[in-house]
């Protein structure tokens, strides 16, 4: 039975790329009368937060796409988050030093740095040199028991090819001598991608695994993983990236990436899924707008064509608006309903307007940002008493890169963003929040922006500033 997943990392803002990468796999199992499983890859601690998490199941969610087993819904195979399977990577890590196929490496964060920095002047990769490979089995695992810190790296041919089978491309030639001795167990005993993820598509009885191309450079080594476990490892295709209209690869800097983005903008669900179900796959008839279920039914991955899908917004809201269209009157209310006037929304909001009103109708003049995409603006909204008009549009750049940077989007962080702008101009933080209001709210004054930022998300204020630089 056919059995596919999607493996998000609980980094950050919900992706629309995680989003079609999980379109695909969800309906290549349906259509196949298979599963689909959620695991969240949790192993970096570091940058992994259960709010994202919450993030990526709900913006999934809101899509419509379903998942038979994870980490919310349980299942026979779970755990289905990483960060509670640690023992069991630590058990297989073992089987591999075991076996002669991983080894301890030592090697302290100096020396490797080192060899870097001399492979880095002699024009060479930076990889590890192999200095612990040699050490006897008996001494490593002396050094081990002792409680040495150690990570524990694979063994990697140093000659030949490896032929990766790929169910769109056919076999993709990588010569060997392109991969590094990958660690596999970090110090602090958790695993790193590879190791989990072959480990639990394995146990997790995962038959297909459709993922993004960018991970189609290391699929050596995790073919490699699947012969030193002696598993048969899953059929696997990778599946072009999202572009933006430019090309690049799809980012944030040049388009909005956030699932969130897109809700708050008011788009369709159905439109939403329907265009990332356009991203490189076409019906049969090439008719532009399906349902999910239609998509499920006429799927057949050999319609997946390799030209990187651009993902452009003005494309994507030219179908939304045929969705909208037909929808019947009741259903449109209904869906604008759950877009922005929606108890959960409005209690964000309620706030910052209840006591600035005296009666209902004077919340849509001081709030109707809130439930728009782009605000109007005009020059004269950002003359400003102390800074030029070129200091202006610098300020409200330099405020944008610093945003972009941000991680954790909380009206405390994002107060501390504006403040090191305007220290860095020699400047206080209120006096840059003239430039921020009308960039964001499209009036000179208006209810707290710092809040309203915070409300409004990443990736919509951050498009304001930009739409208000451009
Ligand atoms: P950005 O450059 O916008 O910050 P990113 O590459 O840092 O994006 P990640 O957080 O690394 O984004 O990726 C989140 C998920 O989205 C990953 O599963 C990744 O495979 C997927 N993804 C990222 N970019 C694309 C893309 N252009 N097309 C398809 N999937 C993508
Ligand atoms: N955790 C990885 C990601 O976030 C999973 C990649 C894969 O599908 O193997 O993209």
């Amino acid at each position: 039975v056919v059995r596919t997943r999607i493996a998000p990392s609980p980094t950050g803002d919900p992706h629309v790329g995680t989003a079609y990468i999980a379109l695909f796999n969800l309906c290549f199992a349906r259509a196949h009368g298979g599963k689909f499983v959620l695991r969240i890859e949790d192993t970096d601690q570091l940058r992994s937060s259960r709010e994202s998490e919450q993030k990526i199941f709900d913006a999934l969610r809101w899509l419509g796409i379903e998942w038979d087993e994870g980490p919310d819904v349980g299942g026979p195979n779970g755990p289905y988050r990483q960060s509670e399977r640690a023992e069991i990577y630590q058990k297989h890590a073992a089987q591999l030093v075991e076996k002669g196929h991983a080894f301890p490496c030592f090697c302290s964060a100096e020396r490797l740095q080192q060899v870097r920095r001399e492979q880095m002047e002699h024009k060479q990769t930076p990889r590890y040199d192999g200095h612990c490979l040699h050490i006897p089995a008996q001494e490593g695992k002396r050094r081990m028991a002792a409680g040495e810190s150690h990570v524990i790296r694979m063994k990697v041919p140093t000659e030949g090819i490896c032929k990766v089978p790929d169910m769109l491309r056919g076999t993709v030639e990588i010569p060997w001598d392109r991969m590094d001795m990958q660690v596999l167990m970090k110090a602090d005993r958790l695993p790193t991608y590879f190791l989990a993820n072959v480990v639990d598509d394995h146990l997790m009885g995962i038959t297909h695994v459709l993922r993004g191309e960018e991970w189609l450079p290391s699929a050596p080594k995790l073919i490699l993983l699947y012969q030193y476990f002696g598993w048969q490892p899953p059929q696997l295709c990778y599946m072009p990236l999202l572009r933006n209209p430019d090309k690049s690869k799809l980012s944030k800097r040049k388009n909005p990436t956030s699932i969130t983005f897109y809700q708050r903008m008011g788009f369709l669900p159905e439109a939403m899924l329907n265009y990332l179900g356009r991203m490189g796959w076409s019906m049969p008839d090439e008719r532009e707008k399906f349902s999910l279920a239609e998509m499920i039914e006429q799927f057949d991955l050999s319609r997946v064509s390799l030209g990187g899908p651009i993902f452009d917004l003005e494309k994507l809201s030219w179908l939304n608006g045929q969705w909208l269209r037909e929808l019947p009157l009741l259903r449109f209310a209904e869906a604008v309903q759950k877009w922005a006037l929606n108890p959960d929304y409005l209690l964000q909001i309620a706030p910052l307007v209840q006591g600035r009103v005296e009666t209902f109708s004077q919340i849509a003049p001081l709030a109707s940002f809130f439930f728009s995409g782009e605000v109007p603006l005009s020059a004269e909204l950002f003359t400003h008493k102390k800074l030029k008009a070129d200091e202006v549009r610098q300020a409200l750049q330099l405020i944008l890169w610093r945003l972009e940077a941000l991680r954790d989007w909380q009206k405390e962080t994002i107060t501390a963003c504006i403040e090191q702008v305007a220290a860095s101009l020699s400047l206080k933080l209120r006096d840059l929040m003239p430039l921020i209001f009308p960039a964001i709210s499209g009036a000179a004054s208006s209810v707290s922006v710092l809040d309203a930022m915070a409300i409004l998300g990443a990736d919509l204020t951050r498009f304001r500033l930009r739409k208000a630089i451009e």
